[in-house]
C-alpha cells in the first residue's frame, strides 16, 4: 500500500462529545475493529434513583452517567476514573464500578499487548496446504485493522474477516506449568471469494532475541482478542484458552 493510503487510513480528528474528548478515525470507515461506540445514555427523568445502591437523586446527590454503559449512579457508585480506549476518549472517564473493571483489564492490554502487536515478530508463514513457506514479519497495522505480513511478498489480512485463531503450543510439563506457544493457526474470508483461506504462523527455532518476541507476539495475540474484540475472534478465543493455558 502506498504511505498516501496508509496516511489516509490512520488520519484522526479530536471531537468532543458530552462525555470527554474523543480523538476519532478521520474515516468511520477505518476505525479499529478493538472500538467501541459510545452508549446511550439513560435519560434523566427514567432514573430518579442510583442504579447500583438506590440512593434517591436530590439537590445534594447529584446523578452520573457511566460513560461506558450510559446508565445513572450515584458520585460514590460512580466515582471511578479509567481510561477507554476502546471508545477513543483522551483521557480518563468516568465509570460504574462494574464498567471499571474491564476497562482496567483493556488498559492493560492497551498498554502492553497492543504495543507488541504493533511493533511485529518474524514468523514462518504457510498459506493453506502449501508447502512452501517464507520468512516474514507480522504485525497489526496502526489503524488495528490489517495483519500485515512482510517478506520477499506481502499481505494485508483484515482482522474482522478473520474467523479462527488457534495458537499452537509445545510441551505440557507433568504437573502443570504452561505450554509454550510455538506459532498460530488463522482462518479468514478474503471478500469475493469462496471459502476460507488458512494461514500457519511458525516462530523461529533459533533461541535468541527475535524468537523471545516471536512468543511475546503470539501470547498478545492470545490475550487481545480475548479482552477487546466483540466480534470475529471473539467466538474463537474460546479455541485458544483450550489450546493455551495461559
Ligand atoms: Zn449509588
Ligand atoms: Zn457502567
Amino acid at each position: 500500500m502506498s504511505s498516501e493510503v496508509a496516511a489516509r487510513r490512520d488520519a484522526k480528528k479530536l471531537v468532543r462529545s458530552s462525555s470527554g474528548l474523543r480523538m476519532v478515525p478521520e474515516h468511520r470507515a477505518f476505525g479499529s475493529p478493538f472500538g467501541l461506540e459510545e452508549p446511550q445514555w439513560v435519560p434523566d427523568k427514567e432514573c430518579p434513583r442510583c442504579m447500583q445502591c438506590d440512593t434517591k437523586f436530590d439537590f445534594l446527590t447529584r446523578k452520573h452517567h457511566c460513560r461506558r454503559c450510559g446508565r445513572c449512579f450515584c458520585d460514590k457508585c460512580c466515582s471511578q476514573k479509567v481510561p477507554l480506549r476502546r471508545m477513543c476518549f483522551v483521557d480518563p472517564v468516568r465509570q460504574c464500578a462494574e464498567c471499571a473493571l474491564v476497562s482496567h483489564k483493556e488498559a492493560e492490554f492497551y498498554d502492553k499487548q497492543l504495543k507488541v502487536l504493533l511493533s511485529g515478530a518474524t514468523f514462518l508463514v504457510t498459506f493453506g496446504n502449501s508447502e512452501k513457506s517464507e520468512t516474514m514479519v507480522c504485525r497489526l497495522s496502526n489503524n488495528q485493522r490489517y495483519l500485515l505480513l512482510d517478506g520477499d511478498s506481502h499481505y494485508e489480512i483484515e482482522i474482522a474477516h478473520i474467523s479462527t485463531v488457534q495458537v499452537l503450543t509445545e510441551g505440557f510439563p507433568p504437573g502443570g506449568g504452561n505450554a509454550r506457544a510455538t506459532g498460530m493457526s488463522l482462518q479468514y474470508t478474503t471478500p469475493g471469494a469462496d471459502g476460507v483461506t488458512q494461514l500457519k504462523l511458525t516462530a523461529g527455532e533459533d533461541a535468541n532475541a527475535s524468537r523471545r518476541q516471536s512468543t511475546a507476539w503470539l501470547a498478545a495475540m492470545h490475550k487481545g482478542p480475548r479482552h477487546c474484540l466483540h466480534h470475529g475472534l471473539l467466538a474463537s478465543s474460546r479455541t485458544l484458552t483450550a489450546n493455551y493455558t495461559s
